[in-house]
């Protein structure tokens, strides 16, 4: 892992990353939209054979297959599943909000509605591993949101299932139809609905960049969560910390993706070569060690600071995914964070409690965006609308005003649409 000092080294240098190439990923995803767009579920067919090596029956996942999925999942995965559903929905129940109404004096009611989006859909990343917990942390807001019909997408194994660990999620969850579609072509399907998917009003979920790509493309024809690129830690550390345990929050990042980033921001010199021995041994045991040896590789990191002020500056400046606070006092430094998708406090709090379990949601912003981005939420599935209602007295208070404003941008269309109410009003209260 590159080591970094505020003492020695450009901050440029400290913050480059590298990114991922997205020229020629665009054009073949451009041909993938325009053809699901043109042919809807044929294309689907021949995309799924020609990527994916698959030859599907049906998109649909059946009631059947369901079922026989919750067969194989032991009664243990089901029971910790039950339990993540409802630390996710306690978490995110609060997160609900109301409309409100307000009225004046004069008559004059105005307000805003709190509306749940009609139709979802949810992507499930399904090629080099499973993710159950992404079907619990995307679905479980929509349906709190009252969301009223969520449409899942995953691909299939080489066998045209869908794993049963993902099934048993939604079921879970509550996913009112599945389909067994991935890829730039399964966000096409969403975007522009097919014979057999239904076009949706905004589709969540992280992917791959064909995925993302995808996502970026269709956005204004569809609302879209964020777009999310590699997955990345930040952790801060003082004396206090332990490198081993440092080291493998490290790993349990960088094993998701080769472009994962993982970065180490410490206090103790005499830390550095610690985590560096510990990753190595680490590294030796992990079964994903090539992902995560690229991964280490191409974006790791340990930054020597001088002190926590220093730390805190940077991870600001990074505005990682997740930052881990691994020092002696996390809450004091909590209030100085201006963005990070997701904090971590303390020493036993790893981020991987956040991935699955404790309740906030995993479907944070990735690649800087936590500067403006926040945690997918109940808000996502959900839009306001505003009301607006005057009497005829209330029109005539502040009818030149309008008409003044409209007048004044030279739309005498708007001017009239007023004067012709106040001309009205009058002579109604003439007669009376
Ligand atoms: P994926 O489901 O995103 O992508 C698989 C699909 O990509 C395939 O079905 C195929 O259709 C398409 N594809 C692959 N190669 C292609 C090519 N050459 N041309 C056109 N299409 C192609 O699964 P994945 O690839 O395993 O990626 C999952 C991603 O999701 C990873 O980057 C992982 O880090 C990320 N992830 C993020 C989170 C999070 O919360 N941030 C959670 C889970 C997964």
């Amino acid at each position: 892992m590159r080591v970094y000092s505020t003492q020695k080294d450009p901050l440029a240098d400290i913050l480059a990353r590298k990114y991922s190439e997205t020229a020629d990923v665009s054009a073949v995803v451009q041909k993938i939209l325009a053809q699901v767009q043109a042919e809807g579920d044929k294309a689907l067919y021949q995309l799924i054979e020609e990527i994916d090596h698959v030859t599907l029956d049906s998109l649909t996942v059946s009631k059947d297959e369901i079922e026989a999925a919750l067969q194989t999942i032991s009664s243990d995965l089901l029971a910790v599943m039950e339990q993540a559903k409802e630390n996710i929905l306690a978490f995110h129940q609060k997160q609900i909000r109301q409309g409100f109404v307000s009225t004046k004096q004069n008559g004059v009611v105005m307000g805003q509605r709190i509306i749940p989006l009609a139709c979802v859909g949810v992507y499930v990343p399904g090629g080099t591993a499973a993710y159950p917990s992404t079907v619990l942390m995307d679905v479980l807001p929509a349906k709190l949101a009252g969301v009223k019909k969520i449409v899942m997408m995953t691909p299939t194994d080489h066998n045209g299932q869908v794993p049963a660990a993902i099934l048993a999620a939604a079921k879970i969850a509550g996913v009112d139809e599945i389909y067994k579609v991935g890829g730039a072509q399964a966000i096409a399907a969403l975007a522009y609905g097919t014979e057999t998917i239904p076009k949706v009003d905004k589709i969540v979920g992280p992917g791959n960049i064909y995925v993302a790509t995808a996502k970026r493309m269709v956005y204004g024809k569809v609302d879209i969560d964020m777009v999310a690129g590699p997955s990345d830690v930040l952790i801060v550390a003082d004396h206090s910390a332990d490198p081993r345990w440092i080291a493998a929050d490290l790993l349990a990042q960088a094993e998701h993706d080769k472009l994962a980033q993982a970065i180490l921001i410490t206090t103790e010199e005499n830390m550095i070569e610690k985590v560096q021995l510990e990753l190595a041994q680490q590294l030796a045991e992990l079964p994903r060690k090539v992902i995560a040896e690229a991964a280490i590789e191409n974006n790791g990191k340990i930054i020597l600071v001088q002190n926590l002020t220093e730390a805190l500056s940077l991870a600001n400046q990074i505005a990682p995914e997740h930052l881990e606070l691994a020092v002696e006092e996390p809450f004091a430094l909590l209030g100085k964070i201006e963005n990070a998708g997701s904090v971590f406090l303390g020493h036993h709090t790893p981020e991987v409690l956040g991935d699955y379990f404790a309740g906030p949601n995993h479907t944070l912003p990735t690649e800087g965006t936590a500067r403006f981005y926040s945690p997918l939420s109940v808000d996502d599935f959900v839009k306001k609308s505003s009301y607006l209602y005057y009497t005829a007295d209330a029109l005539n208070e502040v009818g030149a005003a309008v008409e003044l404003f409209a007048e004044t941008e030279d739309l005498i269309g708007h001017a009239r649409s007023m004067n012709v109410r106040r001309k009205t009003n009058a002579s109604f209260s003439e007669k009376e």
